[in-house]
């Protein structure tokens, strides 16, 4: 089993904490089986919440499931419980984990922020629900503090995580 945390770093602009609506939050990815080395075009979407392939051996089943369509391999992830951490006005410019992944046979290798994010404000300003990431950048206007509000130059990594 291999852990891979998601690292993400963007210049937050009067923003206190981006994060992912967690538990609930579909983290799209793109996959590479470990056994084979097949990369997938698809993007498949794990989320803590949901659990699949639950049976008599496996009554927790996992968060993501697929069999290798190359080398029939059964793969699985999961999201390591309470590793959800969000990314704060202290992160903003810099990399920082975000989640972290129990990989079995299968690593991500490209993820898609799509929506589904939210945003809170500097100084107790208006929170944002369902914010939309998939163009790296995001602007809006708090009324709270009369201000603008901005995350840009959105940019992901994953990295191998040692135990
Ligand atoms: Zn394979």
């Amino acid at each position: 089993m291999v852990r891979v945390g998601l690292q993400i770093s963007a210049t937050l602009e009067n923003i206190d904490k981006l994060e992912t609506s967690h538990p609930d939050y579909p983290f799209f990815v793109k996959l590479t089986c470990s056994n084979c080395g097949e990369q997938s075009d698809k993007w498949h979407d794990i989320t803590e919440s949901e659990r699949v392939q639950q049976d008599t051996r496996n009554t927790a089943g996992f968060n993501f499931f697929m069999k290798c369509k190359m080398c029939s391999r059964e793969n699985s992830i999961d999201i390591v419980e309470k590793s959800n951490v969000p990314y704060t006005a202290d992160d903003s410019g810099k990399l920082k984990t975000i989640v972290i992944f129990d990989c079995r046979g299968l690593e991500p290798v490209d993820f898609s922020p799509r929506s589904g994010w939210k945003v809170f404000s500097s100084e107790n300003g208006q929170s944002f629900e369902d914010v939309d990431l998939s163009e790296d950048d995001w602007v809006e206007y708090d009324q709270k503090n009369n201000n603008s509000v901005g995350v840009y130059e959105f940019a992901s990594k994953f990295i191998k995580i040692k135990k």
